[in-house]
């Protein structure tokens, strides 16, 4: 028997998870554009500037494969931000991109290991001269103010990844994009985004809220701690990146941190998001993004829903990555957890959701607050992660010619 809510034409979207209509044209689609190509090319072209801007900013590459590599970089993202222009579709782009940042980020770190082979054994003397990393600048800063020295083995000054440099890169981005860097900046959260989406359908639906409080432990267990003994010792003892990151442990000793950190990483990263369709790693365990959220308060960017469109069809609450939908009569976004991946915008049947700008009122069309939240993120997006991905591309390029 037909229910009576059941459409007629069953349709599943990439995501699947049981959605059964296709989403109608929404509020957010660039119908501008197309009566306007000129428009469209017109937001291109700064982002085709600011693209090259950034990658180029770190130092111009010394050989042809590093040239080439940049240029196919530089192409690629201009090609998906063309395109999520002139299809309206955000969400697409911005995960195939976010993958494909944290995946570039293991082949390039990782190919490090044959050049400091040598030094593995001593893994103090490997990291004196390691990038900061910026899951570790929230432990720096209590004992930075306690002791009036940042205790990290890394470069202070002078290069991208020093401290400083990292410090700032994360305050814009705590200033300007607030948790939307936990879904477009942060070069570690493809992992549990890659296995959440691989399933079509989660096995397990139902997952307590009350998890997402996790994070806020972790951040305020470690902040004391990193204070009681002067060093980050989250860094030490939890993260679970090591378990992909640091293969030094295996020459160092540390064996049951290793295992720990494989153990956290694995459950964390793979099974979990495979089992839940969530992004577990980010939501329930991240204390960057703990902080990140405080700073969703402060940014002018966000997502809402307009509850006068909405048709409940609980689709937008399903399929958040990292249940930031409130569900009940009225559908609501909680600002400091969503991460403005954009997948609710392109997916509600009704075109209920919408990238909102603070202080333009709900109802007004305009395609001004999407295009600028996508100026910031994807900006943001390009230089962390742009020159990452050319990194792997050129060491690609190097061992097969
Ligand atoms: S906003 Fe309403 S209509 Fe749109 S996906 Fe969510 S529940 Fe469905
Ligand atoms: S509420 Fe929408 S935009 Fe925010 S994280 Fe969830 S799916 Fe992404």
């Amino acid at each position: 028997m037909l229910s009576p809510e059941k459409p007629a034409k069953k349709s599943m979207t990439k995501e699947g998870k049981g959605v059964k209509s296709s989403p109608a044209k929404n509020a957010d689609s660039p119908r501008w554009q197309k009566r306007r190509p000129a428009a469209g090319l017109l937001c291109l072209l700064p982002m085709m500037a600011l693209s090259a801007a950034v990658l180029a900013a770190p130092g111009v590459p010394s050989g042809w494969e590093g040239w080439l590599s940049l240029l196919a970089v530089w192409g690629i993202f201009n090609f998906g931000f063309a395109r999520i222009l002139s299809t309206g579709k955000v969400e697409k782009w911005r995960s195939f991109f976010f993958i494909g940042v944290s995946f570039s980020f293991i082949f390039y770190f990782l190919s490090f290991v044959r050049e400091y082979a040598a030094l593995f054994a001593s893994q103090m003397e490997f990291r004196s001269g390691d990038p900061v990393c910026h899951l570790v600048l929230p432990f720096l800063v209590v004992p930075a103010i306690l002791s009036g020295e940042i205790f990290y083995p890394g470069r202070m000054t002078g290069s991208f990844g020093s401290v400083s440099f990292m410090f700032l890169a994360w305050l814009v981005a705590f200033l300007t994009l607030g948790r939307a860097f936990c879904g477009w900046g942060c070069f570690f959260g493809g992992f549990d985004e890659a296995f959440s989406r691989l399933r079509r359908k989660p096995l397990i639906k139902k997952i307590p809220r009350i998890l997402l409080d996790f994070p806020f432990v972790i951040l305020f267990f470690f902040i004391i701690l990193s204070a009681a003994y002067l060093w980050p010792v989250y860094c030490d003892v939890l993260c679970p990146f090591k378990a992909v990151f640091e293969p030094g442990r295996l020459f160092s000793g540390d064996f049951f941190l290793l295992v720990l950190s494989v153990i956290l990483f694995v459950l964390l990263a793979v099974v979990f998001p495979l089992l839940t369709g969530k992004r577990c790693l980010c939501s329930f365990f991240c204390h960057l993004g703990a902080v990140q959220s405080l700073g969703s308060r402060l940014v002018p960017f966000y997502v809402e829903i307009d509850s006068r469109k909405c048709k409940n069809c609980e689709k937008c609450f399903d399929n958040c990555p990292v249940m930031a939908i409130e569900g009940g009569e009225v559908k609501r976004v909680k600002e400091d957890i969503c991460v403005r991946c954009g997948r609710c915008v392109d997916n509600c049947p009704s075109g209920a959701i919408s990238f909102r700008l603070k202080g333009v009122p709900l109802g007004k069309k305009s395609e001004t607050p999407k295009i600028l939240f996508l100026y910031a993120a994807f900006t943001f997006m390009v230089a962390f992660g742009g020159r990452i991905c050319a990194g792997a591309l050129e060491k690609m390029l190097i061992w097969l010619f």
